[in-house]
């Protein structure tokens, strides 16, 4: 949720007035700054004992540190916010910023912390005294919907538009992150960017696409104006989503997805308004509001309509409806002598003993068919596809997400839905055990052994009449669709199941 430095030169314009603001503020509200800057034990003390503990990102090295919740809100204003905002925009943004650590504690669960300090997360730098000030100035206040911490978002700048959650990440529905305009962009100068066409092909076949680029187009946009699929003629998948196109170029060097393109020969023109994903509030947009005079709570109002602005002392930190969490409300069944690990949500309505069972004889099963073993596996249910959403990253449609020794599941009772606990359980345990011997090949190979040796029944027959093409990485991974998805699987398996009856040796396949 980084915001990205110099984007808010417009701020200037507004200068005296914020100035003005400014005054009145260390006139009337801010006279304990005369007494000098806030500390680090009067931001503890404001924390009434909620800490955040923050670990390094996934794959990178550094220690694990326990902040006092409001020193950590301090230190994370500092990290995402504009430099020179009016007071009344950075305690909107303190607000954002401690609601979002409440709501995700524990995102980092698996890897014993709750926050990590990248952008997948959110960014920290040294607190300075402005951002010590904010912190403290709204100590304890969070965002609720129906009464639990909202899942919500920022972004450095909508551009004009905001978009909804689901429209920059499929599935992820929050009546509160919604379409709306955003007036106070209308001088915004436009930003452009020059791509080769072999430069967008390049970048699409890192991330998995197959075949040569010939030609982009906006094949669709979405009500917030934004390009929600592109056509990209000449590679295999031929579609692919705004949001990940924009990630595949790389979400700096590609703004937004609030662009037109313009193709001159081998040269395709980008222009564009807004950085970042244009969900939530916008932190551009919150510093032009503060400026001109309104407060924390109508700019909070604006980004957040009907979310209630309360303490969060006041509120039950185990949450329902749509706030993606395990945290505190994770029941963890395990013994030390248990090869699996379970979390399940308290709220839901399935016991860790019963997704333990199932978990193991899936493990006993698939591991003598291959002749793999990992221990321990850490299992975690979600409580909501949002939640299993949020934590993964992948779209609504996917059932379950195998990683390192840990698999993701989405809901039981959406599961009971699409193919069962017992055969998700199979293939995701199998996806685990696959993954390190076949590391480096295409993603098709382990799908398609994890869902060949996850049936209970194999029937040799049906692997010598397989003539499918197999899928890409991308077909597998960026799906635009949940009925492309499952045909790219199938596909998978048919291919694996054709290959195997060859050697019946799933290492060899390649
Ligand atoms: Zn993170
Ligand atoms: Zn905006």
């Amino acid at each position: 949720m980084s915001l990205p430095a110099g984007v808010s030169a417009k701020a200037v314009r507004s200068c005296f007035f914020a100035f003005f603001v400014a005054l009145v503020f260390e006139l009337f509200v801010a006279s304990p700054r005369a007494q000098g800057d806030i500390t680090d034990s009067q931001l503890e003390s404001a924390s009434a004992g909620r800490v955040v503990r923050v670990g390094p990102a996934s794959g990178s090295t550094g220690r694990m540190t326990t902040l006092p919740l409001e020193l950590y809100v301090a230190r994370v204003l500092a990290g995402e916010g504009e430099p020179n905002a009016a007071d009344a925009a950075r305690q909107a943004l303190a607000v954002a910023i401690r609601t979002y650590a409440v709501a995700n504690a524990a995102r980092h669960g698996a890897d014993g912390f709750d926050l990590c300090d990248s952008t997948h997360c959110q960014v920290l730098r040294a607190a300075t005294a402005v951002t010590r000030r904010a912190a403290l100035a709204t100590a304890g206040r969070i965002l609720t919907y129906n009464g639990s911490p909202a899942q919500l978002f920022y972004s450095a700048s909508c551009g004009g538009y905001s978009q909804s959650a689901d429209q920059a990440w499929p599935g992820a529905e929050y009546p509160y992150l919604r379409v709306a305009p955003d007036e106070v962009h209308q001088d915004d100068p436009s930003w452009a960017l020059n791509l080769t066409l072999d430069e967008i092909d390049r970048a699409l076949k890192r991330a998995g696409f197959t075949g040569r680029l010939r030609s982009i187009r906006i094949a669709e946009r979405n009500t917030s104006g934004r390009a929600a699929r592109l056509e990209v003629a000449g590679l295999t998948p031929g579609v692919v989503a705004g949001e990940q196109f924009r990630m595949a170029i790389g979400p700096v060097t590609l703004r937004s997805t609030s662009f037109s393109i313009d193709t001159d020969g081998n040269v395709v023109r980008f222009t564009g308004r807004g950085f970042g994903h244009g969900v939530g509030m916008c932190v551009i947009g919150a510093g032009r509001r503060a400026a001109r005079g309104e407060n924390t709570a109508a700019i909070l109002a604006q980004y957040y309509p009907g979310l209630e602005l309360t303490s969060v002392n006041g509120v039950a930190v185990r949450a329902t409806g749509p706030v993606a969490r395990a945290g505190k409300s994770v029941d963890v069944t395990a013994t030390g002598a248990s090869a699996i690990l379970v979390r399940v949500p308290s709220s839901a309505n399935v016991r860790a003993g019963d997704i333990e069972r199932v978990a193991l004889r899936a493990h006993a099963d698939m591991g003598s068919a291959l002749g793999v073993s990992i221990a321990p596996i850490t299992i975690r249910v979600h409580e909501s596809v949002a939640s299993f959403r949020k934590a993964t990253g992948r779209p609504w449609w996917t059932s379950s997400v195998a990683d390192g020794t840990g698999i993701d599941l989405a809901p039981v009772s959406v599961l009971a839905e699409r193919d069962g606990l017992e055969i998700t359980m199979r293939r995701a345990i199998a996806e685990l055990l696959v993954a390190r011997p076949l590391q480096g090949r295409p993603i098709w190979i382990r799908v398609g052994a994890a869902r060949f040796f996850a049936r209970v029944k194999i029937a040799m027959s049906e692997a010598h009449t397989a003539t499918v093409r197999c899928p890409s990485d991308a077909e597998l991974t960026l799906a635009v669709s949940a009925a492309a998805q499952r045909d790219a699987e199938a596909r998978a398996e048919a291919c694996f199941a054709h290959e195997y009856a060859k050697h019946q040796d799933w290492r060899a396949v390649r």
